[in-house]
């Protein structure tokens, strides 16, 4: 671990990160909650309220990251706690179908005009699995094509990021994913209309599907350049394709319909986790009914999840769903706009060279002068300088993403003391970023 000023200054998280060091894997359970990309000691949180977290040591943060987007409400929302308590009241799990799991899907399928039918399951992983095996499974073709630096998820053959050129053949992005996996995987520069168009040339009738973000976050934010979900569309629908649209990340974020109700283009399938589970682990796939029919038991394609449509996640995940109404994403695209000025000010004031992109409320900052389109753009910025900052924010009581290549998010609860408190922080965090060096 790369030592920071600030390392040491989280007795109680150093303590609890040596304990989790002894029996989990690098200390933690998802790679980027270990700091490995900024240094120090991640802070183990107990508790959180509204727009912030406490965590082991007593500290306060503003929470910029609202685990990882789903937290569009805040922390212990009264009434999500309040449907998740009657939820266990009742018991956690039947392994039978129950009226929440119909409830949410009802719920969903209502603000989505293409979502015809859903599926649920547990996590973006599943989902965004479940509808590459149903797109292969119904077009019966086996090629996928994905973006680089667009994430699916642990998918084995979704874990496929490299290759230069067009239609490249990915090798596996980590081991443990064999070349077989991802043998099927065409990895294509985002935001490159032609190169998807060259790869349908390459693969007559071989392509099952393409799956992108409905606009990348996971490379930092790379929204689509006008016409690119269009265009993918239209290759798809042209060459006997699925178009899948993952909006585990924008789904009930970017708009009550998510990035569709922004771009207004149909997907054959689109894939939800996050918001939809109201911080429990709650996610689906779903759209076209004739797609959806060959799942099993209606179809041949098998899918199956013992906690599937569990009945506290769904309750959790349609009492937040029910909340979120205009007003709501209102509230949340009006704080991100003003937590966005602030971000630039303070390091235009510095003279930082930075861009940042936004995806409705979603947001980033790339420490670089040119606009960022593709995850090439995005691995040219100045990442030290991000280092800094992020360690500055830190200190001073805001919890950024622990990496630059991560959306910021918000929620209905950052009022104006958690804006202040950003404010207050960011003059200091920008002065880090201007004096920061390369290692
Ligand atoms: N798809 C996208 C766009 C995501 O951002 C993520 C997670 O960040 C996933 C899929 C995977 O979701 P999960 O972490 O719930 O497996």
């Amino acid at each position: 671990m790369s030592e920071t000023p600030y390392s040491y200054d989280a007795p109680a998280s150093q303590a609890l990160f040596d304990r989790a060091a002894a029996v989990t894997p690098g200390g933690v359970n998802s790679p980027v909650r270990a700091f490995r990309a900024v240094g120090g000691t991640p802070r183990f949180m107990v508790s959180g309220k509204g727009a912030w977290l406490t965590d082991a040591d007593g500290r306060e943060y503003v929470d910029l990251v609202c685990s990882w987007g789903p937290m569009i409400l805040g922390h212990s929302h009264p009434d999500v706690i309040a449907a998740v308590q009657d939820a266990v009241s009742r018991g956690t799990s039947f392994g039978t179908p129950g009226e929440g799991e119909v409830a949410l899907a009802e719920e969903m399928v209502d603000r989505i005009e293409p979502l015809e039918q859903v599926r649920l399951v547990s996590s973006g992983t599943e989902a965004t699995m479940s509808a590459i095996r149903l797109a292969r499974g119904f077009t019966r073709r086996t090629k996928v094509i994905k973006f680089a630096g667009c994430y699916h998820g642990h998918v084995d053959s979704l874990l496929a990021a490299a290759g230069s050129g067009v239609a490249t053949f990915a090798l596996p992005d980590t081991p443990g994913v064999t070349g077989a996996q991802a043998g099927d995987t065409i990895v294509l520069p985002y935001n490159d209309l032609e190169a998807v168009q060259e790869a349908f040339h390459r693969h007559p009738g071989e392509i099952a599907c393409v799956i992108t973000e409905a606009s990348p976050g996971n490379m930092g934010v790379v929204p689509p350049r006008p016409g690119f979900n269009q265009g993918l569309k239209d290759a798809c629908a042209k060459n006997g394709a699925l178009y899948i649209s993952d909006e585990v990340m924008t789904g009930f974020r970017t708009s009550r319909a998510g990035w569709f109700g922004i771009d207004g283009v149909r997907p054959d399938l689109m894939t939800f986790g996050k918001v939809m589970g109201g911080g429990f682990p709650a996610a689906a796939f779903g759209g076209r009914a004739d797609v959806m029919a060959h799942l099993a038991p209606a179809g041949p394609v098998y899918q199956a999840g013992t906690l599937s449509g569990n009945p506290v996640a769904t309750a959790a995940g349609l009492a937040q769903l029910r909340l979120l109404d205009e007003a709501a994403y209102d509230k949340v695209n009006a704080v991100s706009a003003q937590i966005q000025s602030l971000v630039t000010e303070a390091l235009a004031k510095e003279g930082v060279a930075h861009r940042l992109q936004t995806a409705s409320n979603m947001f980033s900052v790339f420490f670089t002068d040119r606009e960022v389109r593709d995850y090439e753009d995005a691995k040219k910025q100045e990442s030290f300088r991000f280092t800094a900052f992020f360690h500055a924010m830190l200190a001073q009581g805001v919890y950024l993403p622990p990496s630059s290549f991560e959306s910021w998010f918000v929620s209905t609860a950052h009022d104006d003391q958690a804006v202040q408190k950003i404010a207050d922080a960011l003059p200091a965090a920008a002065r880090a970023a201007a004096e920061a060096t390369a290692a």
